[in-house]
């Protein structure tokens, strides 16, 4: 037998940061004390930081979903025309949100690992200037694709619609300017990029869409945005918050921090190119070729092979957890995530695990083909820092 070592390589949850864990271990912690006070400021101003951004930033005990729907139930009104711009499982979530909540919603809709170009956003605006909202996700998690979201709030912005931005796994993956391009409200969600295990949501919300809470008559109650507001303006929470996650979620953006938001973008960038260039060299096709994300990227399985077991014998043989396709997508396709506490070292693991995988599958490729993808990747990118390599 050989010793397993648990591997997450999913695009949430994703591998955790150790010092976030321990950290939870200080969890006997009243919520309604200086020391919770204390704790919940410095992780609203660390998370503000790590956000890049002046908007009021809010934590939210719920998953990523929680944001979402909040984001429907706090800024909206019954029968408003909003657009959804839908290219995989997450778009189409938004659209089942704004239909729960009876918004009038246009679907914008993308074949699964295709984008919503900026250009139709301006024609829907154009079409119905009345709309007052437009829904989308930065990432694309189902299908491994990344939104022109800039482009997009160029349009948005100039109009009275707000500009909703789904970006649970777009951030730390992407360049995400929330003031400068002007994004009204952007969520996050702890187990993605934040690398501390799920249960924590996150919203940045403009003036824009302050203004408009006031006049949105949705109903909510947990979510009361307005409310969670005022209450963080006191270092506090309107319910009994997560507390373990609150101290495991400061201890990741201390270190985020000190890494730098940019540089955590630049690494997920790094490895999701190198991820690409060693699929490809095995042989293999992306399933988003043409605006490929840096969270998770989604690989064609070969034909013949379903992706199930490509999956099925990365857990078996090396206790790694990848993705499968969700959806129509599953049995299709698998998905490598590379957001958060990733580094090389994972990745040159699991393309040599795909490479003794694909083979053993009937599918053969050369041993290390796609691992040297991946060490090109690393050399080139080392070029200049102290760890420059020649190979
Ligand atoms: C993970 C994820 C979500 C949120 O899912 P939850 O299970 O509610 O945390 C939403 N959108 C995207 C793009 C995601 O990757």
């Amino acid at each position: 037998m050989h010793i397993r070592k648990q591997r997450l390589l999913t695009p949430g949850p994703t591998p955790l940061y150790p010092p976030a864990l321990q950290a939870m271990m200080a969890s006997d912690l009243h919520h309604r004390t200086e020391d919770f006070r204390k704790l919940y400021r410095s992780t609203l101003s660390s998370l503000k930081e790590v956000m890049g951004t002046e908007n009021d930033v809010l934590i939210l005990v719920s998953s990523g979903t929680g944001a979402m729907e909040s984001s429907a139930s706090n800024f909206f009104s019954k029968g408003d025309k909003v657009i959804v711009c839908s290219a995989g499982k997450f778009g189409e979530r938004w659209g089942e949100i704004a239909k729960a909540y009876g918004l009038n919603a246009t679907i914008l809709k993308a074949e699964y690992g295709q984008v919503v170009p900026p250009e139709q956003v301006q024609a829907a605006l154009d079409a119905e200037p009345a709309t007052r909202g437009v829904f989308v996700q930065a990432s694309e998690t189902s299908t491994g694709a990344a939104h022109d979201v800039r482009s997009m709030a160029s349009i948005v912005s100039k109009t009275d619609a707000l500009f909703v931005v789904d970006a649970i796994t777009g951030l730390g993956t992407m360049p995400l300017d929330i003031d400068g391009w002007g994004m009204d409200i952007v969520i996050g969600g702890s187990q993605k990029a934040f690398m501390i295990p799920p249960g924590l949501a996150f919203l940045s919300i403009s003036k824009k869409a302050w203004a408009r809470a006031e006049s949105a008559d949705l109903p909510h109650y947990y979510f009361d945005l307005t409310k969670e507001k005022k209450n963080a303006g006191s270092g506090e929470s309107s319910w009994t918050p997560n507390t373990s996650l609150i101290l495991a979620l400061n201890a990741a953006l201390e270190y985020i921090k000190s890494v730098g938001m940019d540089k955590l973008v630049e690494n997920a960038q790094l490895l999701a190119r190198g991820t690409r260039e060693a699929v490809m060299a095995l042989g293999l096709d992306l399933f988003a070729p043409g605006s490929p994300g840096s969270s998770v990227t989604s690989v064609r399985a070969p034909k013949n092979l379903d992706s199930g077991v490509i999956v099925k014998e990365f857990r078996n043989r090396f206790n790694s957890i990848i993705a499968n396709g969700q959806g129509s997508m599953k049995g299709k396709i698998f998905r490598i995530a590379h957001l958060g506490y990733f580094d090389f070292a994972d990745l040159f693991a699991v393309i040599s695990e795909l490479e003794i995988i694909l083979n053993a599958n009937g599918f053969p490729v050369e041993f290390g083909k796609g691992v040297a993808a991946v060490q090109k990747v690393y050399a080139e990118s080392a070029v200049g820092n102290q760890e420059a390599v020649k190979v």
